[in-house]
C-alpha cells in the first residue's frame, strides 16, 4: 500500500505491479496534485551537495554509490518515459547552471571540477556563451551539464500512474489517510470512504506530508514556490530566448530556474514563502524578474501563475526512513525531485520486494524533528530575508 500519488508513489506503485505485486495507491486529493503536478519540469541530476561533500559526509564508498545514483537519475527517467512510452515534452539538450556573482562562478567551477574527476563532460561557459545559450546579458558565466533536460511534470506524473494501472495497480484519488495502525501482521490505512489493509505501507507524501506518521512532518520545512508562465514566445523571441532549449537554474541562494515548454512558453520559477500568503507579491517579483532578465519581450504577458510545496531538509539531503516493520518512507528532495523521486520509488519498491536496505539510493535514518518546528515561519522568514540581502550583495 502506498500513499501518496506524486512521482515517489507512483513509480513505487508502477516498479512493484510490474514485479507482480498486489498494490494500492491512496492519494489525499488529484493523482500529481502536489509537487509532482506542479514543478518546473527539469530533471536535473546530483543532489544539493557536490560530491566531494557526500563523500566527506557519507565515506568514499557509500558516497560513490549516492553519487552514481543521484547522477544518473535522469537517466533513469528518459529512460522510464522512453520505455512506457509516455507523452511528456522530454527533451534532454542539458542544464545550464548561471552565476551572477564571482562567488557563485567560483561555487560553479568547483562543482564542473568535481563531477569531471569522476568523468562527466560538463563545461566552464564564460559570460559570451552563457549569454547565447540563455538570452539575457545578466549572467558572468555558468556550467554546462549535459545530463539534465526537462519533461512536462503532469503529463510526466499521468504517464507513469497510467502505467502503474496497466501494470494492476490500483489507483484510488480523493483518499485521504487519516490513520494507520498495525493489526497483527498488517497495516490498516483509514480513509474517509474505507480502509485497506496491506503488509508494507510506503509514505510519499513529501511537502504534503501531514500527522500521518509521529514526527514526519517535523522533520521537514515545507516551503512554497511560484512559478509563471507566458504566452507562446513565437518565432522570434524563441530563437533569442533559451535557443537551445535549455533548462537554466540560477544559483543564487533564492534559486531562480527557467525553460521553455514545447509550446514556446517561458516559465520561470523562483522565490519561496514559508506561508500561503503573499502570493501576489511574489508572483509580481517573479514578473520583474522576466522583464529585467529578458527586456526583448516587453512587457511579458502571462497565461499561468501557480505555486506548489518543496520539502527541504536541515541537511539538504532525502531521507528515507523505516520507522516501524513494514513501513517505509522517503521524502525531502530540496527542490530536485523530479528525477530523485523518481528513482527513490523504484529503490523503495526493490525494499518493499525484500531487497537490503545497503541497496537503497540513501542511507535509512531515522526521523528527526527539527527543534522549535512549530516556530519555522518567522525562523524561515528571516533566513530568507538574510538570502535576499546576500543575493543583492553577490555573495
Ligand atoms: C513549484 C515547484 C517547482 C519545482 N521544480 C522542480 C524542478 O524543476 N525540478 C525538480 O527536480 N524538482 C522540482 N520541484 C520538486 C519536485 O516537484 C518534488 O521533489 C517531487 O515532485 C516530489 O514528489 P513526491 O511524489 O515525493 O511528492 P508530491 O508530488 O508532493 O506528492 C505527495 C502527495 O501526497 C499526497 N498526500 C499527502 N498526505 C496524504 C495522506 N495523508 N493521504 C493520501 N495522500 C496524501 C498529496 O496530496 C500529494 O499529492 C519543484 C516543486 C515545486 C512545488
Amino acid at each position: 500500500m502506498i500513499v501518496g500519488g506524486g512521482y515517489t508513489g507512483l513509480s513505487t506503485a508502477l516498479h512493484l505491479a510490474e514485479a507482480g505485486a498486489s498494490v494500492v495507491l491512496l492519494e489525499a486529493q488529484a493523482i500529481a496534485f502536489g509537487a509532482s503536478g506542479r514543478n518546473g519540469g527539469q530533471v536535473n541530476p546530483g543532489l544539493r551537495l557536490d560530491p566531494d561533500d557526500l563523500v566527506a559526509r557519507f565515506g568514499a564508498e557509500r558516497a560513490d554509490r549516492i553519487i552514481a545514483v543521484s547522477g544518473g537519475a535522469p537517466d533513469f527517467v528518459f529512460g522510464l518515459a522512453k520505455r512506457l512510452g509516455i507523452e511528456c515534452d522530454a527533451v534532454r539538450p542539458g542544464w545550464v547552471l548561471v552565476a551572477h556573482s564571482p562567488a557563485t562562478l567560483a561555487k560553479l567551477q568547483r562543482r564542473g571540477e568535481q563531477w569531471v574527476r569522476r568523468g562527466v563532460a560538463m563545461r566552464a561557459l564564460d559570460a559570451d556563451e552563457t549569454a547565447a545559450m540563455v538570452g539575457t546579458r545578466r549572467y558572468i558565466g555558468g556550467l554546462y551539464d549535459p545530463r539534465g533536460g526537462s519533461v512536462q511534470p503532469l503529463s510526466y506524473a499521468r504517464g507513469l500512474a497510467q502505467a502503474a494501472t496497466r501494470a494492476g495497480a490500483r489507483l484510488f484519488t480523493h483518499s485521504p489517510v487519516t490513520r494507520l495502525e498495525k493489526q497483527g501482521s498488517d497495516w490498516i490505512a483509514t480513509t474517509p470512504r474505507g480502509s485497506v489493509a496491506a503488509p508494507q505501507v510506503v509514505i510519499a507524501t513529501n511537502g504534503y506530508t501531514d500527522d500521518l506518521w509521529p514526527g514526519l512532518r517535523q522533520s521537514i520545512l515545507p516551503v512554497r514556490t511560484f512559478q509563471v508562465a507566458t504566452r507562446p514566445l513565437g518565432h522570434n523571441l524563441e530563437r533569442s530566448i533559451l535557443p537551445g532549449n535549455h533548462a537554466v537554474s540560477d544559483l543564487r541562494r533564492l534559486i531562480l530556474y527557467f525553460r521553455k515548454d514545447a509550446h514556446g512558453r517561458l516559465i520561470m520559477g523562483g522565490r519561496a514563502s514559508s506561508t500561503q500568503r503573499g502570493g501576489a507579491r511574489l508572483f509580481g517579483f517573479l514578473t520583474g524578474v522576466v522583464q529585467d532578465m529578458f527586456p526583448q519581450l516587453g512587457r511579458p504577458e502571462f497565461e499561468h501563475a501557480w505555486s506548489g510545496t518543496v520539502a527541504l531538509t536541515p541537511d539538504f539531503l532525502p531521507h528515507i526512513h523505516e520507522p516501524a516493520q513494514g513501513v517505509l518512507a522517503a521524502l525531502g528532495y530540496n527542490g530536485r525531485g523530479v528525477a530523485m523521486a523518481s528513482v527513490a520509488g523504484k529503490a523503495l519498491a526493490d525494499r518493499v520486494r525484500g531487497g537490503r536496505a545497503e541497496d537503497l539510493p540513501l542511507p535509512v535514518s531515522d526521523i528527526r524533528p527539527i527543534p522549535f518546528h512549530g516556530l519555522r515561519q518567522p525562523v524561515l522568514h528571516l533566513i530568507m530575508q538574510y538570502h535576499r540581502v546576500m543575493d543583492w550583495l553577490g555573495r
